[in-house]
């Protein structure tokens, strides 16, 4: 995909901060670093939503995101974290390219607990 901004990290001609890497998926700091640390699980192939992933793919993405969080705890990042996928536009996804979310999570972050009845109020 030309034009995809996460393809263009995946093949390196776009800037990024990467923190993860195995053989289909990379990771790397988000723009917009809500907590620090905030960190995008990414398919190094083109898929848009998590539909499009074939489920084989599922045990290297659960391993990336079990890896990823448990660096921001070794690394004082995080207490805990939230793991977060947003597929099509209207539940929030803006990059067409499927990826995760981890959120780092700390007792004093400041952040409501993100259960879904709090996203009314
Ligand atoms: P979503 O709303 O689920 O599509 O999330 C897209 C995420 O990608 C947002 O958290 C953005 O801050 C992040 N983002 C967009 N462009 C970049 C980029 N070039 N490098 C890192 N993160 C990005
Ligand atoms: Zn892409």
């Amino acid at each position: 995909m030309e034009d995809c901004i996460f393809c263009k990290i995946v093949k390196g001609e776009a800037p990024a901060e990467k923190v993860y890497e195995d053989e289909n998926f990379i990771g790397f700091l988000d723009v917009n670093q809500v907590t620090d640390g905030k960190t995008l699980i990414v398919p190094k192939k083109h898929y848009k939503t998590l539909l499009d992933m074939p489920s084989s793919l599922g045990n290297e993405m659960l391993e990336a995101i079990k890896k990823v969080g448990l660096d921001l705890i070794d690394k004082g990042k995080a207490e805990g974290f939230n793991v977060l996928i947003n597929n099509f536009e209207v539940a929030g996804q803006v990059v067409p390219h499927a990826h995760i979310h981890i959120l780092p999570r700390k007792k004093e972050d400041g952040l409501k607990r993100m259960y879904l009845e709090d996203a009314k109020k």
